[in-house]
C-alpha cells in the first residue's frame, strides 16, 4: 500500500461479520492493521544474517548457499563455475596506518568495485576481513571468461582510491579455483582457491594463480621432482601395479586396472596422485603414457593366454594424451606390436575430457571406437555428471567414484548417488564397477542394488604384476579366493570359467 507522500505500508486486515437478532448477516468489521514496523523488522533480522553488515554483501553463508545452487545448475547446464578468492594487498598496513575506521571505508569501496566488474548474475561475497570472493558460471566453451574477469577485477583495483582527504593505490592478490574439477563441494573450491591465494601472494602481489594439484608442494619438491622425472623412465624406475575387478555374480575377476608406480631413488614409492600433474605440467605424460599402455597390454595377454581369455585391461589416459599428438594412431600400433585384442581394452577418462567439444578429442574418440577399443568413465559422479556426452559418444563402462562407496554407511545421498548411477547405467546398458569397496556392508550394499562389478582394496591392493597369476588362479575354485573372505555364501549357480 503506497501512501500519498509515497511512502509504502504494510498491512494486514481481518473481517468478521456483524449479524442481527435472527443471525442475518448484515454487515461486517474489518479491521487493518499496520504492520509495516513489524515486516521491516523480519526483513531486517533475515538480511543481517545473510548479508555482511559494512559491506552489504553476501556473507559466508549465504555464499555457500548460493554455491550450491550454482553448482547443481552447472551440473545441468553442463557449465563450470569459477570460484575467484581475492585478498587486498597489505591492508594490514592501511589498518594500522590510517585506523580501522578509515580501513572499513576502504573495503567498502573494494565491494563496491568488485561488484561493478562482474555480471549482476555473479555472486559477490565478503567472507571476512580484507577477503573477498566471487563466483560466476562459466560456459565450457569459453574457458577465456575466467581470465577477462580476473583482469577486470584487478582494473578496477588498479584506479586510485579517493577516501576522505587521501589518495591510495591498491591492488590484490587472486585465486582461482574451478568446479567441479578443482573441488566437487563449495568446502573444497573454496579451500582450494584459498591455496592459490596463498600461492599469488607468494609470487609477489597482483598476481593471479589458478588452483592445480601442484601447489600442494612446496617449490623445492617440485623443481627436485620434475628434475627426477625427465629421467625416470630411462631409468626404470617406473612399475605398473594391477588391481582386480571382481564380478560378484561370476565370483571371477574379470579385468584389472593398471595403476603407475615411481620408485624414486631418494623418496622411495611416490603415488601418481603426486607426479602425474607434474608429467602432465611438462608434458612427459606423453611418452609415460605410451610406456605405461605398452608396459599394460603386454603384461594383460600374457595373463589371458594363462586361461583367462576374456580379461579386461583398464588402463587410465590423460586429457592431454588425446588432445596433443595421435593417440589413436599410437594405440594402433601398440595393439599391432602387443597383440592385444582392442575389444578387451578399456581405457578411463574423465567425464572433463568427455565435455570438451575440441575437434580433435571429438575426432580420436570416434576413432577409438570404430578400432574396438572402450571408453570408461572415471570417477563418475564427482564431476559434472553430465548425460549428453554418454549418447554422443559410445561410453561403456562408469566408474562410481570411491567416495559415493566408502561415504554409504555415514551419508544416505551418497547411497542415493550410488543408486541412481546405477539406473541410468542400466537404463543405458552401460556397464558400472564401484570403486574403493573397502568393506564387506559396502559390499552388501552394492550387491543388494544389482552392482555385480566391484574394484577395492576389500578384494585387493593394486599389486605388482607377478602377484596377479595367483589371484586370477584363485578365483576358479568356486567359493575360494578373492570372495571366501566375505563370509558370503556363494552357492548361488555354477560358477562359469573366465
Ligand atoms: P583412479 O583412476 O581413480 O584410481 C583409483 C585409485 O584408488 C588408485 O589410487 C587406487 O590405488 C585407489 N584405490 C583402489 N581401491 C581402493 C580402496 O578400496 N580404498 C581406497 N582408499 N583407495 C583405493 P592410485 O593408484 O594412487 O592412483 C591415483 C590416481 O592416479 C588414479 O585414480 C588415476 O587417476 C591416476 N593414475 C594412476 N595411474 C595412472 C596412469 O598410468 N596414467 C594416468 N594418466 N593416470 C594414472
Ligand atoms: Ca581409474
Ligand atoms: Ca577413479
Amino acid at each position: 500500500l503506497l501512501s500519498r507522500s509515497g511512502k509504502e505500508y504494510a498491512i494486514e486486515d481481518s473481517a468478521a461479520p456483524i449479524r442481527s437478532g435472527t443471525g442475518e448477516v448484515i454487515g461486517c468489521v474489518v479491521v487493518f492493521r499496520d504492520v509495516t514496523e513489524k515486516r521491516n523488522l523480519l526483513h531486517k533480522v533475515a538480511h543481517q544474517a545473510n548479508y555482511d553488515a559494512l559491506t552489504d554483501l553476501p556473507n559466508r553463508y549465504l555464499f555457500q548457499d548460493r554455491m550450491v545452487q550454482l553448482f547443481g545448475q552447472a551440473r545441468r547446464l553442463e557449465q563450470a563455475v569459477a570460484m575467484i578468492y581475492l585478498d587486498v594487498d597489505h591492508f594490514k598496513k592501511i589498518n594500522d596506518t590510517l585506523g580501522h575506521p578509515f580501513g572499513d571505508l576502504v573495503l567498502k569501496e573494494v565491494g563496491r568495485r568488485i561488484r561493478s566488474a562482474v555480471r549482476g548474475s555473479d555472486t559477490v561475497a565478503r567472507l571476512g576481513g580484507d577477503e573477498f570472493a566471487i563466483v560466476a558460471p562459466v560456459e565450457l566453451s569459453s574457458p577465456d571468461h575466467i581470465a577477462i574477469l580476473t583482469r577486470k577485477i584487478q582494473e578496477v583495483m588498479a584506479l586510485p582510491f579517493q577516501i576522505e582527504d587521501q589518495e591510495l593505490h591498491l591492488s590484490a592478490s587472486i585465486g582461482v579455483a574451478i568446479f567441479p574439477e578443482d573441488g566437487p563441494d563449495p568446502t573444497t573450491l573454496i579451500r582450494n582457491a584459498d591455496i592459490a591465494l596463498y600461492h599469488a601472494k607468494e609470487q609477489g602481489r597482483n598476481n593471479v594463480q589458478f588452483f592445480s594439484p601442484l601447489l600442494n608442494l612446496t617449490v623445492q619438491e617440485r623443481t627436485e621432482m620434475e628434475t627426477h622425472l625427465h629421467t625416470a623412465l630411462g631409468m626404470k624406475e617406473f612399475e605398473v601395479c594391477y588391481q582386480p575387478v571382481v564380478d560378484l555374480d561370476r565370483g571371477t575377476i574379470v579385468g584389472v586396472e593398471a595403476l603407475l608406480r615411481w620408485h624414486h631413488p631418494q623418496r622411495g614409492l611416490v603415488g601418481p596422485d603426486r607426479f602425474i600433474p607434474l608429467a602432465e605440467d611438462s608434458g612427459l605424460i606423453i611418452p609415460i603414457g605410451e610406456w605405461v599402455m605398452e608396459t599394460a597390454c603386454r603384461q594383460a595377454l600374457e595373463w589371458q593366454n594363462l586361461g583367462n581369455p576374456s580379461l579386461r585391461l583398464a588402463v587410465n589416459v590423460s586429457a592431454l594424451q588425446l588432445t596433443r599428438g595421435d593417440f589413436p594412431g599410437f594405440l594402433n600400433r601398440c595393439l599391432q606390436i602387443t597383440g592385444f585384442p582392442s575389444d578387451c581394452l578399456e581405457l578411463e577418462l574423465t567425464e572433463s575430457v568427455l565435455l570438451q567439444k575440441s575437434g580433435k578429442v571429438t575426432e580420436a574418440l570416434v576413432r577409438l571406437h570404430a578400432m574396438g577399443v572402450r571408453i570408461s568413465v572415471d570417477d563418475f559422479g564427482t564431476g559434472y555428471s553430465s548425460l549428453s556426452y554418454l549418447t554422443r559418444f559410445q561410453v561403456n563402462t562408469l566408474k562410481i567414484d570411491g567416495s559415493f562407496v566408502r561415504g554409504i554407511a555415514s551419508h544416505s545421498g551418497n547411497a542415493a548417488v550410488i543408486t541412481a548411477i546405477l539406473a541410468l547405467g542400466k537404463a543405458m546398458s552401460l556397464d558400472v564397477i564401484a570403486e574403493g569397496v573397502e568393506t564387506v556392508e559396502q559390499v552388501r550394499f552394492l550387491k543388494n542394488h544389482h552392482c555385480r562389478l566391484l574394484q577395492g582394496f576389500l578384494f585387493s591392493h593394486p599389486v605388482s604384476a607377478n602377484k596377479i597369476p595367483e589371484i586370477l588362479a584363485k578365483n576358479y575354485r568356486k567359493g575360494e579366493g578373492v570372495l571366501s573372505g566375505l563370509g558370503e555364501d556363494r552357492s548361488d549357480g555354477e560358477v562359469p570359467p573366465i
